[in-house]
This record gives structure tokens, C-alpha cells and sequence, in this order.
């Protein structure tokens, strides 16, 4: 059984359809990066599966429950899913460790003890111990990205969502970023990826989609897509030479 599966995923803003009949799968270990271009709906289709955004219509399951019934517990459901931004939306007045920390003690229930535990290997995982005192303002971007990475990661999600991870850092930033997520996808976790980053898609990804007016006009591996794709928009989106 898939992990998630979408189907016929359709989301209106004021009658005006932003998804279109998305279909899309994901199995437990898969990795598959979003592509396309601004304003095509790529941060709704996340949205939606964690029902910050309600779809219009469509079936989202999540291990084989269709979530968008009235009685799905969104909570339950916000907690099988860590979230990655692009602005990382870190608590300013909380240091790395507690920002951590936070959701293992309120929604983990976990001991502070417990909870510096878990936080420390996450931190540990990101390369990010020693700066576990430090609070976002002190830290650099990619830092942040780092931290934020590991808070999702220590609630022990089922799958992690990122939304544009690298498109606020600068390219060495960026960079290191990357290799931690790739260093996420050797560890075989899950995860679906929302990218403008062509570097970030080859190096983490199994799969990739093409969005384009909400919907899936392509799925394939990075070659076929980056480099021998037949629809000239899609060639003309990933550039030549990228
Ligand atoms: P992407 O992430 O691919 O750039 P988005 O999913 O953010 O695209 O947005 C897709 C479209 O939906 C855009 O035209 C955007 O203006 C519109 N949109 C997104 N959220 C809302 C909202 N809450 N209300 C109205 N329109 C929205
Ligand atoms: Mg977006």
C-alpha cells in the first residue's frame, strides 16, 4: 500500500481552479520532487494534503484512511507529516534546542530529559550540535534550514514535506542543505519535495513531477525529465546546460 495516493485532487479559490485533477503517489522510502513553474500550485497541493488548505474536491489517502472526511483527526494526521519551509519558520525567542523541544514536550508529552535526548541526535544528525544554544538570529541560513530540518525530523514523522527548502539561501548555503537532505534520502525517508533547485531534484530525488495549471503533466526520473524530456515547455523550464 502506497503511502499517500491522491487522485482527482482539485482545489478552487474563488471558483477558479488551482488544482486541476492531481494524481500522485508516494510509497513508503520513495522520494519524489514537485516542479513547475510560480503560481502553478505547488505549495496548495502540499497544503492541502495536510488540510492547512481544504481541497474543493478528491481523495487523499493517507496509509490507505481517506483523510478528507469531516471526522479526519488533523491534528493525527499534521503530526505523520514534518514540514519544511522555505523561510523556516523558526520561534525567534526559543534557541535551537527548545525549538526543538517544543513540540516533543507539548504534543510528544515527552520528559525534558527525554525530549534534550531526541533533540540532541536530531541536531547531531544536521551537524548542528555545537550551535544548539544559539537562537535563529545568531545562526546563518543554511543553519536555520538545519534546525528547522531537525525539528521535523524529531517528531518521527511518517513522511517529510519540504516547500522550497534552498530558494532563500545562497548557492553555498544551499548547497550544504542539499547534502543533508541527500543524506536524509540515502537513510531511505520518505519524502515530497517542492524545488526550483534542479541540483536539489538530481541529487534527492527518485522521481519528478511536473506541474504546470494544476496538474501532473510529467512524472519520470531526472534524466528523462531534465535532460531528454520531448514536450518543449518542459525542456524550456529546466534550461539548457542545467
Ligand atoms: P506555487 O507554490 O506553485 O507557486 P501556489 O500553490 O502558492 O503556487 O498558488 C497557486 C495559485 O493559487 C496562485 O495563483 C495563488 O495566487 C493562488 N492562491 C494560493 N493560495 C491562495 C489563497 N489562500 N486564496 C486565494 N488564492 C490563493
Ligand atoms: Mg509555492
Amino acid at each position: 500500500m502506497a503511502l499517500l495516493e491522491v487522485s482527482g485532487l482539485v482545489k478552487e479559490f474563488d471558483g477558479k481552479p488551482v488544482l486541476n485533477g492531481v494524481d500522485l503517489s508516494l510509497e513508503e522510502g520513495q522520494v519524489k520532487v514537485i516542479m513547475g513553474p510560480s503560481g502553478c500550485g505547488k505549495s496548495t497541493l502540499l497544503r492541502c494534503i495536510n488540510r492547512l488548505v481544504e481541497p474543493t474536491s478528491g481523495r487523499i489517502l493517507f496509509r490507505g484512511e481517506d483523510v478528507t472526511r469531516p471526522d479526519t483527526d488533523v491534528r493525527a494526521l499534521r503530526q505523520r507529516i514534518g514540514f519544511v519551509f522555505q523561510h523556516f519558520a523558526l520561534y525567534r525567542h526559543l534557541s535551537a534546542l527548545d525549538n526543538i523541544k517544543l513540540g516533543l514536550r507539548k504534543l510528544r508529552r515527552m520528559s525534558d530529559a527525554e525530549a534534550t535526548d531526541r533533540a540532541c541526535h536530531e541536531l547531531r544528525r544536521m551537524d548542528m550540535e555545537e550551535h544548539r544554544d544559539k537562537y535563529p538570529a545568531q545562526l546563518s541560513g543554511g543553519q536555520k534550514q538545519r534546525v528547522a530540518i531537525a525539528r521535523a525530523l524529531a517528531m518521527d514523522p511518517a513522511v517529510l514535506f519540504f516547500d522550497e527548502p534552498t530558494s532563500a539561501l545562497d548557492p553555498r548555503m544551499a548547497r550544504e542543505v542539499v547534502a543533508l537532505i541527500n543524506q536524509l534520502f540515502m537513510d531511505n525517508v520518505t519524502m515530497l519535495c517542492v524545488t526550483h533547485d534542479v541540483f536539489l531534484a538530481r541529487y534527492i530525488s527518485d522521481r519528478i513531477l511536473f506541474l504546470d495549471h494544476g496538474q501532473v503533466r510529467a512524472e519520470g526520473d531526472v534524466e528523462q525529465l531534465l535532460d531528454a524530456h520531448d514536450d518543449p515547455q518542459i525542456r524550456a523550464f529546466f534550461g539548457p546546460g542545467t
